[in-house]
């Protein structure tokens, strides 16, 4: 029962996170009423309960006609999913709901960097503040200890972004990993950093890579993509690297409240 509010809560605030995600950098207010985007009429209350309204209209603007982009179905129920598992874990009151802003913070902070390839700055600053009162909440390791931890393990991705001016690494990745340091204290973190490498490389090598071959084989068999052209991936392309932090941050914490730490398994601490 408790969990079933959980996942209407996380419905609910996945659909306001899909409003914030199209609406950041633009000039409307995220309190405005929501429109379609390809014909812009106004969206009736029906139209905006999550998920179902997608099912009932199938995927279409009752007007236009239009394809309703996916997006909004799959931040939804990644909302949904996530608030379930933070509200299982059986965290105190006060961690439970700085986890459930720190996983929305990072659900948006994925999205928009899919789209941008850059993660705006009050989101991952944010993200890090939730996380610092949820270290300072849970841990009992000294003050200076779990201030400097987010710094830390942000300053790998801060020398490479320094190094590289940029090329490497976005310096909104560095600011993001100040959240997996003070979310996962130092020496996970540091493993959420590596877990980040290794995920964003075995993706970048057998799928983005070779998206383009796979779409143009695809046509060749009869498949026609919307619109392949929409992004190319090769080896000079900026491959959005947030999404990779997130996901080896989540799969590590998940894991730690859960009980299970791999890092103790493998190297000890
Ligand atoms: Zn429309």
């Amino acid at each position: 029962m408790e969990m079933l509010a959980f996942a209407i809560f996380g419905l609910i605030i996945g659909s306001f996170l899909n409003v914030l995600i199209l609406r950041e950098g633009s000039e409307q207010s995220i309190l405005g009423r929501s429109s379609c985007p390809s014909c812009g009429r106004l969206l009736l209350w029906f139209e905006l309960v999550p998920v179902l309204s997608f099912l009932v209209l199938r995927g279409k603007c009752r007007t236009c006609k239009s394809r309703i982009s996916l997006q909004y179905i799959t931040v939804e129920i990644l909302t949904a999913v996530l608030f379930v598992l933070v509200g299982g874990a059986g965290l105190g009151a006060l961690e439970t709901a700085l986890g459930l802003g720190i996983v929305s913070l990072f659900i948006a902070i994925c999205v928009y960097d899919i789209y941008h390839t850059l993660i705006p700055d009050a989101w991952s600053y944010l993200a890090a503040f939730l996380s610092l009162l949820y270290a300072l909440s849970i841990s009992d390791a000294s003050l200076v200890w779990i201030l400097s931890s987010g710094p830390l393990v942000a300053l790998p991705l801060f020398a490479m972004w320094l190094i590289s001016k940029g090329r490497w690494m976005g310096l909104g990745d560095a600011k993001l990993a100040l959240s997996l340091g003070w979310l996962l204290g130092l020496a996970q973190g540091m493993f959420a950093l590596l877990g980040a490498f290794i995920l964003g490389s075995i993706v970048s090598i057998f799928i983005l890579l070779p998206l383009q071959t796979i779409l143009e084989r695809a046509k060749g068999i009869g498949i026609t993509v919307l619109n392949p052209h929409d992004r190319r991936f090769t080896m000079q392309s900026e491959v959005p690297f947030g999404p990779f932090l997130i996901a080896s941050c989540l799969f590590l914490w998940f894991l730690h409240v859960y009980g299970y730490d791999p890092a103790m398994y493998l190297f000890g601490f």
